[in-house]
């Protein structure tokens, strides 16, 4: 199918597709890599009347990185992060989970910002967010603001975003140095959205005893989430496979998830507790000085 006829404004500043935004609200939606609006766009299930496309916009498709923080611009290509060199080896973790977002030409086109803002729950930037703290940065002609990614996801699709505002940028808290991370995820094919992804994070203290832990999960529920349950199983107890099981099995047992044409509410639960224990298990052989 075609989308239904629309306007396209190709602003060059942020301010120019701010007032734009402004003036159409509700009409408009603004374009990123467009691999998510476009296909809503062709079955109808968004006819905005207006597109504001930021592809033209200066300023959106900065990496900068500094002890504490990797700040990525909204426009940043999903690609580019996947090939940044400090990005591998400073938070590998967020590289190894772009690399299961659909497929290179996909990521080619497809903007950090616009996988963030579209929400999809099993998705794999959400989940990252949720597991590194991430705070946006949101502007509107009105205001600037930032939210903290735990508060920005509200339900299925659903985001603290207003008509007016354009994602700016992103602000991920690195985790400590030598952390040892991991994103995995079962999926029916390669390059679909997972049925369910875990992300976990874990560092050590001297006494082999965990001292740093972050465990999130997509596809459990309308937007991705925090397996707090899993996390305090982690923390200060001694590493290991066996910590690493009951980990998981509390994160299986905490959530709720949906059943739907890809998998039961069971499966998806069992899945958890799976994917918990292995992410663990992966991130704890990725901390660094251990085998
Ligand atoms: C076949 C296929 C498979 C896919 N598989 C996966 C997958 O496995 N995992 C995954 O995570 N994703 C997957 N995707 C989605 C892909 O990652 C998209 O790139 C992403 O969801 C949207 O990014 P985009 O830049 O293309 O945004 P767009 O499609 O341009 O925009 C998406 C939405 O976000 C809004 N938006 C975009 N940027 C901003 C901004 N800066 N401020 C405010 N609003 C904004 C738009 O108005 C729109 O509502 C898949 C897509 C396809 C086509």
């Amino acid at each position: 199918m075609k989308p239904a006829p629309f306007n396209l404004f190709r602003p060059r500043s942020l301010d120019e597709a701010l007032g734009l935004l402004e003036s159409y609200s509700d009409e408009a939606k603004v374009l990123a890599g467009g691999q998510s609006l476009v296909p809503l766009m062709n079955f109808r299930l968004a006819q905005p009347h207006n597109l504001i496309d930021l592809n033209g916009v200066e300023g959106l498709d900065k990496i900068t990185i500094d002890d504490r923080i990797l700040t990525l611009g909204a426009m940043v290509r999903q690609r580019d992060v996947e090939r940044s060199p400090l990005i591998a080896e400073r938070l590998p973790i967020l590289r190894e989970a772009i690399e299961q977002v659909a497929h290179p030409a996909i990521r080619n086109r497809g903007t950090v910002g616009g996988s963030l803002v579209h929400a999809d729950p099993a998705a794999e930037l959400p989940l990252l967010s949720i597991a590194l703290d991430a705070i946006f940065h949101l502007r509107s002609s009105r205001q600037s603001r930032s939210v903290a990614a735990r508060d920005f996801y509200q339900g299925y699709l659903i985001t603290d975003i207003a008509p007016d505002e354009i994602l700016v940028e992103i602000d991920f808290s690195l985790p400590p140095v030598g952390c040892g991370g991991c994103c995995t995820e079962i999926a029916r094919r390669h390059g679909d959205f997972a049925i369910v992804a875990a992300a976990a994070l874990l560092d050590f203290g001297r006494d082999g005893s965990v001292n740093f832990a972050r465990v999130a999960l997509g596809g459990v529920g309308p937007a991705p989430l925090r397996a707090a349950a899993a996390e305090e199983a982690l923390m200060g107890m001694k590493a290991g496979p066996e910590l690493y099981r009951r980990a998981g099995d509390a994160a299986g047992k905490a959530v709720d998830p949906p059943a739907d044409i890809h998998a039961s509410a069971a499966y998806r639960r069992h899945l958890t507790g799976v994917l918990v224990r292995r992410a663990l298990a992966t991130a704890a052989s990725r901390v660094k000085g251990r085998a």
